[in-house]
């Protein structure tokens, strides 16, 4: 068996709050304690995570069974759940879980009554890449989720107590975290401070920066679109930069051109972390490139291909149940995400399963003139690697109603996409190469792209209805 050190603690500074921590969580969150104890004791044997996991699912369909209308006639109807009795073989046979239903039947998803110790609290997805859909989660939940991202932030190099500082887009989780006294005590015995990057005047990315060097966090926890710029605007300039042990991007797939320019900036690994307000902390990376390690012990995560099966080694929607909400269960969500599940084992000994090629949302999937399906991270890869010069300061691809591509450029002050024909033409190729040569591509030169609401920037936006299924 490879021997691999986890925990590093031999030449880091004495971190007194590590163990006021566990005393505040002991007293207060008693749950996030023993999963946390849970996860380091299982962390090396897929076998043991699979059992975790089979145990919490079985008793998450007969929670959802007993407690909610929808899930009673859906689970005895598929046969998942028959007189309260679990068969998981029949998992697959759940009918999906959409957002859809979920604004249709929100009193029908909900349980009535919860295990002891068990209070809900009203929730909403972000929005931003389609309409916001209210849920319902409850407090253990939170607890493990509150788990799950410290363990995931301590394959980072972070541990429990060391510095974080989170550098958030959206208003609203921002002022969720720092809001009353609770959050208050809660963000000075985890080590957080807040910055916010869903508006980012000149002097709010200097302010961030010298927060950044004053404070020194051990981690960053950014939002994608907001640390992208701030990376830029140091790279652009040369500013020296505190350099944490790893900069956590959430919040949106992770093109390689802001893995790159981010981890220049900070001089820092750049780890994607996976998770949705739905499903929590679903999974993070180890380390680059090496894909997300699923907190299995938490999530069921499906890939779903065509056929809507799921399948292995290959792209697929994906289909998330969190296992440890009973307030709303959702099983089998259908999250609007796509990505790749291997069998492939993690070289750094971590047995939880890996989840690779996150590859977009759905909605900034695109598709060609033969119908098949194109990740708009390859339009951003050709504008990323082959505008020489850099003379976009900004860009955003657009698939119109009518399958052809916009794409809307904000160039570099004193520049003029005319001057740049030869290269336009030279990525119209690469494109047609791939979306089919009737594709039209135009290039529109606009003065600004702005953010949507929720502070997440779309680069892809798909207006073409998707292929209908036979
Ligand atoms: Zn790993």
């Amino acid at each position: 068996m490879s021997a691999v050190l986890f925990h590093q603690h031999a030449n880091s500074h004495w971190n007194w709050r590590g163990p006021l921590i566990r005393g505040a969580l002991r007293v207060l969150h008693p749950e996030t304690l023993r999963e946390l104890d849970l996860i380091r004791s299982i962390e090396l044997s897929p076998e043991k995570i699979r059992a975790v996991q089979r145990e919490r699912l079985e008793a998450l369909l007969r929670h959802a069974w007993t407690e909610t209308d929808y899930y009673r006639e859906v689970l005895e109807e598929c046969g998942a759940v028959r007189n309260g009795r679990v068969n998981l073989d029949r998992f697959t046979e759940i009918p999906f879980l959409t957002k859809k239903i979920m604004r249709e039947q929100p009193e029908r998803l909900r349980a009535r009554s919860l295990p002891q110790g068990r209070r809900a609290f009203a929730n909403r997805s972000g929005g931003s890449t389609g309409q916001p859909v209210d849920f319902w989660q409850d407090n253990v939940y939170w607890d493990v989720t509150i788990a799950t991202r410290s363990y995931q932030f301590s394959m980072a190099g972070k541990e429990l107590g060391e510095r974080e500082m989170k550098v958030w887009g959206s208003e609203r989780d921002l002022f969720a975290g720092t809001i009353g006294l609770k959050a208050k005590v809660e963000n000075f015995v985890y080590n957080r401070r807040f910055e916010q990057c869903f508006h980012l005047p000149e002097q709010q990315i200097l302010e961030i920066i010298d927060h950044i060097n004053g404070w020194k966090p051990k981690l960053l926890w950014c939002y994608r679109d907001g640390s992208y710029a701030i990376a830029k605007y140091i790279n652009e300039r040369g500013i020296r930069i505190h350099s944490p042990a790893a900069v956590v991007l959430g919040g949106a797939t992770i093109y390689p051109f802001m893995r790159e320019e981010i981890g220049k900036a900070f001089g820092a690994t750049v780890i994607s972390a996976y998770g949705s307000r739905e499903v929590g902390a679903a999974a993070s990376e180890c380390g680059p490139d090496r894909g997300h390690h699923v907190a299995a012990q938490a999530h069921v995560i499906e890939a779903i291909g065509e056929d809507e099966r799921p399948v292995m080694e290959r792209e697929g929607e994906l289909a998330i149940t969190p296992l440890m909400n009973f307030a709303m269960p959702l099983i089998r969500y259908r999250i609007g995400d796509r990505g790749r599940l291997t069998d492939r084992a993690c070289p750094c000994g971590r047995g939880f399963p890996l989840l690779d090629a996150l590859s977009g949302r759905v909605m900034e999937a695109m598709t060609n003139s033969k119908g098949e399906h194109v990740d708009g991270g390859f339009v951003i890869y050709v504008l990323t690697y082959m505008a020489e010069g850099g003379y976009m300061s900004k860009f955003q691809i657009v698939q119109e109603e009518d399958g052809s591509i916009t794409i809307n450029v904000v160039p570099e002050p004193g520049v003029t996409l005319a001057e740049h024909r030869t290269d336009l033409n030279l990525i119209t190729d690469k494109i047609q190469f791939v979306m089919g040569k009737d594709c039209a591509v135009r290039f529109c030169a606009v003065p600004d792209i702005p953010s949507a609401a929720s502070g997440k920037y779309p680069y892809v936006i798909c207006r073409k209805p998707p292929l209908q299924r036979s």
